[in-house]
């Protein structure tokens, strides 16, 4: 008789029979409002029938095609597929299957063709579970304890957390990027800077927006010193914010992006793509893994595709994201104990507070066992877990989040 691992920790009591669009169908034969989307995957919903339709088909043909040995129609045609969507001039794709091998990979790259050791970056950041992207993460001291030596050559900045800071957005933005310069000046130097390595939106570090003029200060910082700036759309990218990436909301060009999540509807599949310039400048063949681009969820992840723009998910991302954020914030309004609610898109998060302003995870953690008692299944985020989070997936209509809504207000 085994038994799982006390390593893995749930979040939720719920054992899951079977997901159909947001909800969640336990063996008790609950229905769950899912508002945590297999944390940010399930964009399309959980089996869109177009997806479930794509991989079937995928699986009688060809599941494994192994890309180093051979290359496969699934991962070609999703390859010509991504071009239309990809930031401008990112138009080489590497693919692997977790959004940490991304990251990992974006590092990689950013050491080889620059022959530059370190990286920055952003407090309350966080780019995987694997000791190298651990070693880029800041959300908390959990992704990294116990593990040291952690890897050499990462080096933290300030992201413009403006409501933990308690200044004005301004404010923060200006003393982040004067504490980079400060970091240029004693710790890396710019020609020793390979990447500034950043999420648009912290998820895990608490849901907390970027700004135009901080990606505006490192772009600028990138061009001036050479180094190429990453950005980590793994949580943010296909639609999640109400803008297909992330970074589109705060005009600002990137060097290399992740991606993962919301690509393959659930399917384990995720890469990179930079210009076809700069992947020159790495190794050849110094990248890979046996099951990176799976035939079946490039497959799956093509439809997924076509299933975001046919059925305008960015779109409802924006419109269905006000809505959420509105009802969020006039549930804080009523509640003490919520100091903060943000986000751009179906990404929202309500910060919990002490009277002195410090993070209520107690608080939070409470009323996200509530929030499941009463059919709605949400996560927690932040340093110090005290932000519950709301991300549904994006064929989430306005009756479902008025009902999610209310649940939230009861449970609070
Ligand atoms: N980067 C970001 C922004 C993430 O949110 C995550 C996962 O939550 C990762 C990287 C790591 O992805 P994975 O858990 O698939 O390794």
């Amino acid at each position: 008789m085994a038994q799982l691992s006390p390593l893995l920790k749930q979040a939720t009591p719920v054992v899951v029979d079977h997901g159909e669009g947001v909800y969640l169908y336990d063996t008790n034969g609950r229905r769950n409002l899912d508002f945590t989307a297999g944390i940010g995957v399930t964009s399309t919903g959980h089996c869109h029938p177009k997806v479930v339709a794509a991989a079937q088909e995928q699986i009688g043909k060809l599941i494994h095609g192994q890309y180093t040995t051979v290359m496969h129609k699934p991962l070609l045609e999703l390859t010509e597929s991504l071009g239309d969507v990809l930031p401008e001039g990112l138009d080489s794709l590497f693919f692997a299957n977790s959004g940490s091998e991304a990251l990992e990979a974006a590092l990689r790259l950013s050491r080889q063709a620059t022959g530059r050791p370190n990286v920055i970056v952003f407090h309350g950041g966080f780019h995987g579970r694997t000791v190298a992207t651990a070693s880029m993460t800041t959300s908390g001291t959990r992704f990294s304890a116990g593990i040291s030596p952690l890897m050499a050559g990462v080096h933290v900045a300030p992201f413009p957390n403006a409501f933990r800071y308690g200044w004005d957005e301004a404010t923060a933005t200006k003393f982040a990027l004067q504490e980079l310069d400060y970091l240029f000046a004693t710790m890396s130097a710019p020609n020793e800077t390979a990447a500034f390595v950043i999420e648009p939106v912290l998820g895990e570090g608490g849901y907390v927006p970027g700004n135009t003029e901080f990606f505006a200060g490192l772009r600028e910082r990138a061009d001036r010193h050479g180094i190429l700036l990453v950005i980590d759309e793994v949580q943010t990218g296909f639609g999640r914010t109400g803008k297909f990436w992330g970074h589109d909301h705060f005009d600002v060009r990137p060097d290399v992006i992740a991606i993962a999540k919301g690509l393959a509807s659930g399917f384990p599949l995720s890469g990179i793509a930079a210009s076809t310039e700069l992947m020159a400048k790495a190794w050849p063949g110094s990248q890979g893994g046996t099951y990176g681009g799976n035939a079946v969820s490039c497959a799956a992840a093509k439809a997924t595709l076509e299933v975001i723009q046919e059925e305008g998910l960015v779109e409802n991302a924006a419109a269905r994201g006000r809505q959420l954020l509105d009802g969020a914030k006039l549930v804080a309004d009523k509640t003490p104990q919520i100091g903060d609610v943000r986000g751009l898109g179906l990404l929202v998060g309500s910060e919990f507070t002490t009277a002195d302003g410090g993070p209520d995870n107690a608080t939070a953690q409470a009323v996200q066992k509530a929030a499941a008692e009463r059919g709605l299944l949400l996560l927690t985020c932040g340093a110090h877990m005290n932000v519950v989070r709301m991300i549904p997936p994006l064929v989430v209509t306005a009756e479902q989040i008025d009902e999610a809504l209310a649940i939230w207000a009861d449970a609070v």
